[in-house]
């Protein structure tokens, strides 16, 4: 088994994440997440902003999860009408 020291776990997911340069914070991706989940499941073009939200959720399962059940939700709100 080879384990990654944290330094390069960094590089790997700057490789992944070459452009970005916004870093947010789970407090700010939770406080956008609701708009960002609105803006996914209307196939909405996303903004720079929304764009970041959408990096962090890749990057944080955490968020992600979070993410996840929100959508669940919002999906259930519109089936009911
Ligand atoms: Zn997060």
């Amino acid at each position: 088994m080879t384990t990654l020291n944290k330094e390069q776990i960094q590089t790997l997911v700057g490789l992944i994440v070459t452009t970005q340069s916004d870093q947010i914070t789970c407090d700010d991706c939770f406080g956008q997440i609701g708009e960002f989940a609105e803006h996914a499941l209307e196939g909405r073009e996303l903004s720079a902003g929304m764009k970041i939200i959408q990096q962090h959720l890749q990057q944080c399962p955490c968020c992600k999860g979070e993410y996840e059940a929100l959508v669940d939700a919002l999906k259930e709100v519109e089936s009911q009408g």
